[in-house]
């Protein structure tokens, strides 16, 4: 091997990869769609946001990366965007599940309406379930691949979100593990991703607060001090469970939130410094 086919090896993580992220144009599948594309992978970018996507193409570069509307609720248009991908690269190494929505944090569940916690669960749970059944057919006929899909803190604990957000997260979380154990035949892995929360339009759009205020609210409450998760740090998880580096990683939920859901807060006083 050559010194330069090294150092691409190690810089450039999914070259020749081609990968499907739904919910592409904007914050965490946004930046995952970059930052695979800066790793050799050529990425088909999966949204209802046509302008956005198109824009986000654009700043990508169209050579490595293109956009298929696709609304993940709707099963013909999730076989579509996983025949686009396909047909455009040649074949399917990465599905990112990574489309979602927030709903408003009622606290009491007399407030909740069905067709809000059944709005939630048709893209955060139905969208993945789908995804990983269109996904898995070209996977299953290459004996490989990696799908990923965006869960959350909330498929972990309770009380950080809404019902329906916390059952859906929940559900990706349990769907991962039975996806895993289906397609681990097939040489498929298949894992969650659940960070704590970060700057997005989905994060902010209920909270009242600009992007500074959320930042330090959010800090305020981690586990982690001096450290502000990011975009970025979700991108760079999908990375590694993408890449041949976690080749023996599946069934497994990555948690990404600095020993957050980790902690009891019963106990969170335990270990007590003298101020400097
Ligand atoms: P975002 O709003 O920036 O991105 C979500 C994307 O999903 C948008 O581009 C949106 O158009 C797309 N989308 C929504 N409904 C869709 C549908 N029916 N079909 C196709 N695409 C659709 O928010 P984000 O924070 O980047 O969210 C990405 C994922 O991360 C979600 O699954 C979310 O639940 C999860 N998540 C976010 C946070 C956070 O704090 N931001 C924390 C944990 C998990």
């Amino acid at each position: 091997m050559s010194v330069s086919s090294v150092v691409s090896a190690i810089t450039r993580r999914l070259e020749g990869k081609v990968a499907l992220i739904t919910g592409g144009a904007s914050g965490i599948g946004e930046c995952t769609a970059k930052t695979f594309v800066n790793h050799g992978a050529k990425v088909v970018i999966a949204d209802v946001q046509d302008e956005l996507a198109h824009s986000v193409v654009e700043s990508i570069g169209s050579e490595n990366c293109t956009f298929v509307h696709c609304d993940v609720r709707d099963e013909d248009q999730i076989k579509n965007a996983v025949e686009k991908a396909v047909a455009t690269y040649g074949k399917l190494d990465i599905m990112f599940n990574n489309a979602g929505i927030a709903d408003e944090n009622k606290a009491r569940i007399i407030d909740n309406t069905k067709d809000d916690f059944e709005r939630v669960l048709g893209i955060n749970v139905t969208g993945v379930f789908l995804g990983i059944k269109h996904a898995s057919q070209p996977m299953i006929r290459a004996r490989t691949g990696s799908i990923i899909s965006t869960a959350s803190v909330s498929s972990y604990i309770g009380g950080a979100a809404s019902h329906a957000y916390a059952c859906s997260k929940h559900a990706v979380n349990g769907l991962t593990k039975n996806a895993a154990v289906e397609l681990g035949q097939f040489g498929i892995r298949v894992n969650c991703l659940s960070p704590y929360a970060l700057v997005t339009p989905l994060a902010t759009k209920f909270v009242g607060l600009d992007d500074e205020g959320f930042e330090n609210m959010m800090s305020s409450l981690a586990n982690l001090k001096g450290v502000t998760l990011k975009a970025q740090d979700v991108a760079n998880a999908a990375l590694y469970l993408a890449s041949d580096e976690a080749r023996y990683i599946s069934g497994h939920n990555l948690l990404i939130d600095g020993g957050f859901s980790i902690v009891n807060p019963s106990f969170s006083n335990m270990f007590q410094y003298p101020e400097e």
